[in-house]
């Protein structure tokens, strides 16, 4: 079973468990999440989504995200080359 989530579909600001809050993409503009991955690299804005569902547990993939490779982030210090 295959479910997939489009959050440039939800609103601004919508609180999606386990996910996180739903918040305008800075690269196109459509809404998304935002993703830090765990072990560190770049952060990704997520856009849709595909959770697979096996019997011991759950695969969920990126079908479309932006990465925010290089963008300005508020508070981290991560300097622009504009
Ligand atoms: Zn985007």
């Amino acid at each position: 079973m295959v479910v997939i989530q489009d959050f440039t579909k939800l609103d601004e600001g919508v609180d999606v468990p386990l996910e996180g809050l739903v918040a305008r993409c800075p690269r196109c503009g459509r809404n998304g999440i935002e993703r830090t991955p765990p072990m560190g690299g770049n952060v990704l804005f997520l856009h849709v989504q595909t959770s697979r569902l096996f019997g011991d547990g759950m695969l969920t993939e990126p079908q479309d995200c932006c990465s925010m490779a290089g963008a300005t982030r508020l508070g981290r210090g991560i300097a622009n080359d504009h």
